[in-house]
């Protein structure tokens, strides 16, 4: 299977049509979050340096925009954490140069506390930092981060940034029943998010098969109460109801489906079976299970996604 490191675009809540672009291979991150939705942590690591080269994925970009290609946003994203890759900084220039849609870096903000991150991103139009967790215990249960990051390094770090940072900032809470989804957790993290003071504050909840099984959803009514203690700026938008459609899903939608037919699938298998990249296949996903065309079954650690008892 070819390679590739731009995907979409596809429907984001937050970004409109996004066009994804994969800074590092899967799955290279300085987390290994339980709440992963693309699976357990490879190389968990906090070296920064080209796990791939920028001009092959600013070949692919510019190829992609000269078909004609809109999008809301691009977003530098990915297999793991984009701010390891070392280059990030000249990529998100030189895009900046060669086209007029916004970019947005999404990143889970524990490499924000040294100086050479944060200058590198600085010319995104939006950043969209994660904060799990409102203290080290949780920040371990959560995030299992790499050993020399510590949760004080990490919301400082958030803090600094934003006082520099000219453009957008919004900050993903994601909330897990039975772990950090209390009113007392809801009361912690808005003294952090005073601190922080994002733009706007997204939460969210793991409503698509995590990386463990004990990262599980919170009701949407338990979101609702969440997000009103966290003030005006929070809202939720875990995809519950509003199922994100898009003129492009249905023949991937058909695809996934045609596939999970044959035979169970890891995201890793779909992605392989359909040539698309697995963050693509995550957006189509989400629409089948919520209508209950396909469901999800855990053998051993990985998770499978099957055809549901509708299937012909
Ligand atoms: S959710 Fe993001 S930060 Fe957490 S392990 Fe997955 S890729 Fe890394």
């Amino acid at each position: 299977m070819t390679k590739h490191f731009v995907y979409g675009p596809v429907p984001s809540r937050r970004l409109g049509r996004s066009l994804g672009v994969d800074l590092v291979p899967y799955k290279v991150c300085s987390y290994d979050c339980i709440y992963c939705q693309l699976g357990r942590t490879k190389e968990k690591t906090i070296d920064r340096k080209p796990y791939i080269p920028v001009r092959k994925i600013l070949d692919e970009l510019y190829q992609k925009l000269e078909k004609g290609i809109t999008a809301d946003y691009i977003t530098v994203a990915g297999s793991g954490e984009p701010t390891l890759n070392s280059e990030i900084g000249t990529l998100i220039h030189d895009i900046k140069k060669h086209t007029v849609i916004p970019v947005a870096v999404l990143t889970n903000g524990s490499l924000l506390a040294d100086n050479h991150v944060c200058e590198s991103i600085m010319e995104a139009d939006a950043v969209l930092p994660s904060l799990d967790a409102h203290d080290q215990a949780g920040f371990e249960t959560i995030n299992r981060p790499h050993p020399e990051i510590s949760f004080e390094t990490m919301v400082e770090g958030l803090i600094s940034f934003r006082k520099e940072y000219a453009g957008e900032t919004w900050l993903e809470v994601f909330i897990l029943d039975g772990i950090n989804a209390t009113e007392y957790d809801a009361m912690q993290f808005k003294d952090w998010i005073e601190k922080v003071t994002p733009d706007k504050v997204h939460i969210n909840t793991a409503v698509r098969p995590s990386a463990e099984t004990y990262a599980r959803q919170v009701s949407p009514e338990n979101m609702t109460r969440f997000c009103k203690i966290l003030g005006e700026k929070a809202e939720v938008i875990a995809p519950f109801k509003d199922l994100e459609k898009h003129e492009e899903n249905i023949d991937v939608g058909q695809g996934v489906l045609n596939l999970l037919r044959r035979r169970p699938c890891t995201l890793d298998d779909i992605s392989s079976g359909l040539s698309l990249h697995r963050n693509e296949i995550l957006k189509y996903i989400d629409p089948l299970i919520k209508n209950h065309k396909i469901g999800t079954v855990k053998k051993g650690t990985m998770v499978y996604y099957q055809a549901g008892p509708d299937k012909p």
